[in-house]
């Protein structure tokens, strides 16, 4: 029997996918879809190099994983992201019937797994889905914090440079 890989370990390759994003000049989100220990979509938040609003990590990585199945129902499949999912996206995890979202730093302005509502367990809803917080949460919000960060500093050196 092979070992099932923990939440840190699939957390971390959410983690990369952040960095994909943040090469892109996006907000570092990652995602990763797994259905028995594997991976079936991967996703990285992509909506300004996209003109998409909707190119969260999650619904990118959701989306993936959807054509890799070929079906829209990702039953028994947990989602990892390092971010608390947003409204937009705790919506569609309901709808894709996902198992169970992991997520590392929370989002008290638009986190909807619990920071500002729970739309994932939602019990009005005909799904819900089992919550795990705060995997990695330190690294998670450290890469979001560097992000903004140098991006401070950016604006700050062109500033700068147009005075100069
Ligand atoms: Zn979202």
């Amino acid at each position: 029997m092979t070992t099932q890989r923990s939440d840190e370990e699939w957390m971390m390759q959410a983690l990369m996918l952040a960095d994909k994003a943040w090469q892109q000049g996006e907000i570092p989100v990652g995602a990763i879809l797994v259905k028995d220990d594997e991976v079936l979509g991967e996703g990285w938040n992509q909506s300004i190099t996209l003109h998409d609003p909707s190119a969260h990590a999650e619904m990118m990585a959701i989306r993936a994983a959807g054509k890799a199945l070929k079906n829209y129902r990702l039953v028994d499949c947990t989602l990892y992201v390092t971010l608390e999912p947003c409204s937009m996206c705790a919506g569609l995890l309901v709808h894709s019937r996902v198992k169970r979202v992991v997520y590392g730093a929370s989002d008290a302005k638009t986190g909807s797994a619990g920071s500002i509502m729970n739309l994932l367990q939602e019990p009005k809803l005909n799904h819900q889905v089992e919550i795990t917080r705060g995997v990695l949460a330190e690294a998670c919000g450290e890469k979001l914090s560097a992000f903004f960060r140098e991006r401070r500093q950016q604006i700050k050196a062109a500033k700068q440079a147009t005075q100069g």
